[in-house]
């Protein structure tokens, strides 16, 4: 397989959660990685205290099942550094083991990519760093207390460097897009730091404007 995203040094790689951000919302990405800005609601403290639970755990066994917690990932070829909240490694045979990642989440399923795009980029990351293939993986959602089993087929592997590229190229940038207010606002963490009606409106008019300074 080939990756279309290959970063140089290490300084330029970025959050794994980078892409799920990316995939969610673009502006939201920026907001986060490159204004550094966080805003804690009792929603987003209460998927991280489920997060860290998680991560807190011993690794442990569960007959052929043995289980990580929190393992620490990186991609050379996509630029990303992350943990995995879960990986479960399923004992084939004798001496080796299938990895198979498993991602929380506080809320529900959802209508985009953007949850299946960071597992994907979490098991890219396992094959890359163990040289194994990770076809499927798993996302468990507190709030139906239900595992969904992924499939990390190539259409979710090509969106996920797609995202990996395009949250690499937004980054370096440094440039925050204007918002747009869209029916993803209503969910986002972010919403009153964006402001998106208000700043979205503005920003529509300045482009208006710059369009009738510059037409002949
Ligand atoms: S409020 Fe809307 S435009 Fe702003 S960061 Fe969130 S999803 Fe993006």
């Amino acid at each position: 397989m080939t990756y279309k995203t290959n970063v140089g040094p290490e300084d330029d790689f970025i959050m794994l959660s980078a892409l799920q951000h990316y995939a969610f919302c673009e502006r939201q990405c920026a907001l986060i990685h490159i204004e550094q800005i966080w805003s804690e609601s009792g929603l987003t403290a209460e998927g991280r205290i489920m997060h860290e639970r998680v991560h807190d755990q011993d690794r442990e066994s569960r007959g052929n099942v043995r289980i990580e917690y929190g393992l620490p990932l990186r991609s050379l070829k996509l630029g990303l550094v992350g943990k995995a909240d879960v990986v479960e490694f399923h004992r084939v045979d004798k001496n080796s083991w299938q990895p198979f990642p498993v991602e929380y989440k506080r809320g529900k399923p959802k209508v985009d990519h953007c949850d299946k795009i960071q597992l994907c980029a979490q098991a890219m990351c396992l094959e890359e760093m163990l040289n194994v293939s990770v076809p499927e993986g798993a996302i468990f959602y507190g709030r139906t207390r239900r595992r969904l089993d992924v499939s990390l087929d190539e259409t979710l592997r090509r969106e996920t460097e797609d995202a990996a590229e395009k949250a690499h190229q937004l980054i370096s940038s440094g440039k925050t897009p204007p918002p747009v207010y869209e029916k993803r606002c209503k969910s986002c963490s972010l919403i009153r730091e964006c402001l998106p009606k208000t700043i979205g409106k503005k920003s529509l008019v300045k482009r208006y404007l710059e369009r009738m300074v510059k037409s002949p």
